[in-house]
């Protein structure tokens, strides 16, 4: 189902390039998270969907017909921002309807529409709740019933859980991904954090300094990181350099850790991230190393072991319940290379 298209958008402000060619697709129904660090241009690409800034250069498009001459009001899309403010002086309901009021829908049809929106976002019998009462959840999820209440085209959440506390944006987040699924929402869902974006998007792109880095399901993004960008973004920090050759259509890797058969096709000079999840200790497999416990830290369900290999020190996650030497003591590392390697060609 075609939808929001974006081709080649390039936006400077003054020296910045802000937004360096990007193009991108959503398709209707889908959730695509644009994640990348602070001051990568994802909030600038919002607001050239928005139609709040005009692009340098470069072309969207709606259902295949250009948005160029389309203003704001018309195009139909909605914006969630961190700082949403709800209107202090308006009870819950109207805070929901505000946005249908100036779409000057009928008193009946908003009332109805006002009480489906509220139970979809788990605040039913809320209606006539004062906004300055609620907790910070509560405000979160009226805020979200305003923006889905229009039924815009686009729902853009610029970073709409930032503000709150860890506990209660990894419970949202799911709430979040549910609701829009529900209401079969094509969004757009900004983030710095890759577990929200993860958690909820069907699609991620991953941007740095004003381009898309990779643009895949988080299964492919985390599979196979398309750079070293995404790799390091992901906290996938165990990076090698490495030299690739293909022997009988098998390829080979050559690095400070030896070498190894790879799973797909590489040449020359490559990068290599040896997976943090990819080793498993005292155990039997074609392929082991020896190394040594340099430091061990617990986090709950898993342990992250700094192990020092061929003087390279390599961070690993095992399940707790993981028997693992002690700091400072030697370990053996067993894995299966074509599992636990990814090549990154360099680019
Ligand atoms: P993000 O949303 O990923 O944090 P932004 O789109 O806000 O990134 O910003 C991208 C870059 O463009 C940053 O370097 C920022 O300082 C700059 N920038 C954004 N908006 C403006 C503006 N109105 N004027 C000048 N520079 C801007």
């Amino acid at each position: 189902m075609p939808g929001l298209k974006l081709e080649d958008i390039h936006k400077s402000f003054g020296e910045t390039h802000a937004v360096n060619g990007v193009s991108f697709e959503v398709a209707q129904g889908e959730i695509v998270a644009l994640l990348g660090p602070s001051g990568c241009g994802k909030s600038t690409i919002l607001a050239i969907i928005a139609g709040l800034e005009p692009p340098d250069r470069g072309e969207l498009y709606w259902d295949g017909a250009s948005l160029k001459d389309v203003p704001t009001n018309k195009r139909g899309f909605g914006l969630m921002f961190q700082d949403f403010a709800l209107f202090p002086h308006m009870n819950v309901s109207d805070n929901v309807a505000f946005g249908l009021k100036m779409l000057q829908l009928p008193q009946d049809e908003t009332r109805i529409r006002v009480e489906e929106i509220l139970a979809l976002v788990g605040l039913p019998d809320y209606e006539g709740r004062d906004v300055n009462t609620l907790s910070g959840g509560e405000q979160q999820r009226v805020a979200l019933a305003r923006s889905l209440a229009p039924q815009p085209r686009l729902l853009m959440l610029d970073e709409p859980l930032g503000s709150l506390d860890r506990n209660l944006r990894e419970r949202l987040v799911l709430d979040l991904g549910e609701i829009l699924r529900r209401m079969r929402q094509t969004a757009i869902y900004v983030t710095h954090d890759q577990e929200e974006a993860f958690a909820l998007a069907d699609r991620v792109v991953v941007m740095n300094a004003g381009r898309v880095e990779q643009e895949d399901t988080h299964q492919g993004i985390y599979n196979q990181p398309a750079s070293t960008f995404v790799a390091n973004f992901l906290g996938l920090t165990n990076l090698l350099s490495g030299k690739a050759h293909m022997q009988d259509g098998q390829t080979y890797i050559e690095t400070a850790l030896g070498q190894f058969p790879v799973k797909g096709e590489a040449h020359g000079q490559v990068t290599v991230l040896v997976r943090p999840d990819g080793m498993r200790v005292n155990d039997k497999d074609s392929y082991t190393l020896k190394g040594k416990m340099v430091k061990r830290s617990f986090r709950g369900s898993t342990c992250r072991a700094i192990i020092e290999v061929n003087g390279i020190p390599l961070t690993f996650d095992f399940l707790s319940n993981t028997p693992l030497p002690g700091e400072g003591e030697s370990v053996r590392l067993a894995f299966d290379p074509q599992e636990s390697f990814s090549v990154l060609q360099n680019s």
